[in-house]
């Protein structure tokens, strides 16, 4: 039996990872589901699984998780203290899926007993990229990519000479928004961002693929998580969501990972890794799908993208701090408090500001370091949008 844990339970990632491990009820013993608001989700789940403790990362909703768990044998427990101690319980394999820089510290922590972390959590590598990869190294941890590009990018390179790639590129639909005119983009609502062509997924996310910030934050990841140079990296749209990431090697041979736009199978390459096991996920019939569609993204659409390109060449704290904006930005959005074309606006005004005033130097991160910039970056987006 392979000891698990899934932080974000409750999410679409993390029910996603619920769904897998699920049908083999022989093969896994359930240590920690994580979840934040959806208390009754996270106490059904951990009492039908049978886990050790289920934790809540919002502290005001103890009483509410242990009177939903009460009688079932599930430990309750809440707050980011809580969160952290749950990593540090033995398990072989933890997926990481908190949305946002919330899911950077249990994702270290759990790294610190050398197990294999299924990183969905984009959010720790373009926050803390190198902190994230010494960390592993450190204690012999293997984190192993969810997000989709990526996973299809280390599926790619499996068996090959990573000093022979030329460039990895890596697709996206383009988002709910893509057919939009320009001049129409200002006016949509969150409900409209919020509704993706290919993927369901979280909320936030999904938004984010409309504005491409997603996107944006990929690229950082593909750099952060596979060592690549900001130039040797691209993105392409791809509307049927089919191709996830292809890489181009020295010899002009292109490799791509094609599937269907379902999650299961990148969280079911890494719960399966190194090996590859049978995945209830549907089959491509090529015939059917006829015509595979690429195009570059408009810089006047997408200016997420560019940001992202900035940071890096960047480097330093620029990852932190454009990661934060993004996040308030995107709060401020769902709050009605800006338009959908003011966040990037505000993350760049964000990330002009904080580099003008040396925020962004660091010639070695440290936890600390990308706490206090994540802060700053909040409060100064915030700060930006009032004005
Ligand atoms: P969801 O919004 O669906 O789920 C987020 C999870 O995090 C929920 O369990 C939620 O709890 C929990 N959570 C929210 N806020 C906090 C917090 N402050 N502290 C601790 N836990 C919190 O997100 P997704 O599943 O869509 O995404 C999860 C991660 O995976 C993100 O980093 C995303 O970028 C990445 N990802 C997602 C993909 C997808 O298809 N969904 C694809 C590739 C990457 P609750 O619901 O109980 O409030
Ligand atoms: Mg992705």
């Amino acid at each position: 039996m392979r000891r698990i844990s899934i932080f974000g339970a409750t999410g679409s990632i993390g029910q996603n990872t619920i769904d897998l491990i699920a049908r083999d009820p022989e093969g896994y013993d359930v240590v920690a589901l994580t979840g934040a608001g959806n208390v009754a989700r996270l106490a059904e789940d951990a009492v039908r699984l049978g886990a050790e403790v289920a934790v809540t990362a919002d502290a005001d909703r103890l009483d509410d998780l242990r009177t939903a768990l009460a009688g079932s044998g599930v430990e309750a427990a809440a707050g980011a203290d809580a969160l952290a101690e749950a990593a540090d319980r033995p398990a072989d394999w933890i997926m990481s899926a908190i949305v946002g820089s919330a899911g950077l510290v249990p994702g270290l922590r759990a790294l610190r007993h050398g197990t294999t972390l299924a990183l969905a959590n984009k959010e720790s590598l373009v926050c803390a990229g190198p902190l994230l990869l010494a960390e592993a190294a450190r204690h012999g941890a293997t984190i192993l990519p969810v997000d989709s590009e990526h996973s299809a990018v280390f599926q790619a390179l499996v068996g090959e000479d990573r000093a022979a790639v030329e460039q990895v590129i890596i697709t996206g639909s383009g988002g709910g928004l893509r057919d939009w005119p320009l001049e129409r983009l200002s006016e949509a609502t969150p409900e409209e961002a919020g509704t993706h062509p290919n993927w369901d997924m979280g909320q936030r996310i999904t938004i984010d693929s409309a504005s491409m910030f997603n996107k944006a934050m990929e690229l950082i990841e593909t750099k952060e998580f596979f060592g690549l140079p900001a130039e040797r990296i691209d993105t392409v749209i791809h509307p049927q969501s089919l191709v996830h990431a292809l890489v181009q090697f020295a010899d002009g041979a292109l490799m791509a990972h094609l599937g269907a736009p379902d999650m299961r199978h990148a969280i079911g390459y890494a719960l399966n890794w190194p090996e590859r096991r049978h995945l209830p996920v549907d089959r491509l019939d090529l015939a059917r799908v006829a015509c595979l569609d690429f195009h570059s993204p408009e810089a006047a659409r997408y200016p997420a993208l560019d940001l992202a390109r900035w940071v890096m060449r960047r480097g330093g704290l620029s990852g932190a701090a454009f990661n934060a904006a993004k996040e308030a930005a995107l709060d401020l959005f769902l709050d009605r408090a800006i338009r959908f074309t003011d966040m990037a606006p505000v993350v760049e005004q964000v990330l002009e500001a904080m580099d003008r005033a040396g925020c962004l130097d660091a010639a070695e991160l440290s936890l600390d370091m990308v706490l206090q910039t994540d802060r700053d970056a909040r409060a100064r987006a915030r700060a930006i949008a009032q004005t």
